[in-house]
């Protein structure tokens, strides 16, 4: 689901691979014998950048606005894109700035560039999302994310003749790696299993018991009859007293937050 992913996160990727593009770009100017194989890599990066990464992040966008899609408000999603759209250069150009003045601290820079899966961590305790991501989207993404920069400063010989740097490597590697873990972590135990009991809000439990027995209802995802009597794990109740099969509101609060009788908003399961 588009709705449980991060908009940070994707933008902060979406910045580090304009990033990219330049620096390619860059070197390839620099090097003269090698601008052709930089140029081809800095346009690929480019179209990469522009078209899926931008899909991607307005996709995530619109998700997080399920209001706004509807075409009446047109001018005010398009007043709020072209705010996205501010930020999101604005940072860019930041950024760039930031790193000329800074230049000479180019590694802790680097490092501190590598921290995009915080806000998605950051995002799943908050709504105590289920599953925002596949696991083999967070392992690749952190692999190639880590393949550049571990060259560029990890690598004894490589041909930007930057020396090697073996404690910075590890550090990229257990940062990126304890960020990968903990996202997997949320993703097979829960989103909040690392955080303490005592200072989460206390959750509302979909598997109360009720008062009423003998009381056969229609589930309305399914249609189907469902057994309010029947063991625990079958029935879910809201906090609107709606009876649904566990799985089918599972499989529906994966979509919106949202009874589906009554439609008031249903805290996180
Ligand atoms: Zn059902
Ligand atoms: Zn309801």
């Amino acid at each position: 689901g588009a709705a449980k992913v991060s908009l940070v996160m994707v933008g902060h990727q979406a910045i580090m691979d304009a990033y990219l593009c330049l620096l390619h770009l860059t070197a390839g100017i620099l090097i003269e014998s090698l601008f052709n194989a930089f140029a081809t890599a800095a346009f690929f990066k480019f179209v990469v950048f522009s078209i899926f990464e931008m899909r991607y992040l307005l996709a995530i966008w619109k998700a997080h606005r399920p209001q706004m899609n509807g075409g009446d408000n047109w001018d005010s999603m398009r007043r709020e894109l072209s705010v996205l759209y501010t930020r999101f250069y604005g940072t860019l150009l930041c950024g760039i700035v930031l790193l000329y003045e800074f230049h000479r601290y180019l590694k802790p820079i680097v490092l501190m560039i590598h921290s995009f899966w915080i806000p998605q961590i950051v995002s799943n305790v908050i709504h105590d999302s289920r599953k925002p991501m596949h696991p083999h989207y967070v392992l690749g993404m952190t692999l190639t994310r880590m393949a550049f920069p571990l060259y560029a400063f990890g690598c004894p010989r490589n041909f930007m003749r930057i020396a090697a740097d073996r404690n910075w490597s590890i550090a990229l590697v257990a940062f990126m790696g304890s960020q990968a873990g903990l996202l997997l972590l949320q993703h097979y135990f829960g989103s909040r299993c690392f955080v303490p009991q005592q200072i989460l809000p206390e959750k509302y439990s979909y598997y109360r018991r009720l008062n009423e027995e003998n009381h056969v209802d229609d589930c309305v995802i399914c249609m189907t009859p469902i057994d309010v009597r029947s063991s625990s794990s079958e029935c879910m109740v809201t906090p609107c007293d709606h009876f649904f099969h566990g799985g089918c509101l599972q499989r529906w609060m994966d979509i919106k937050m949202e009874c589906p009788t009554c439609r008031r908003t249903l805290p996180p399961a």
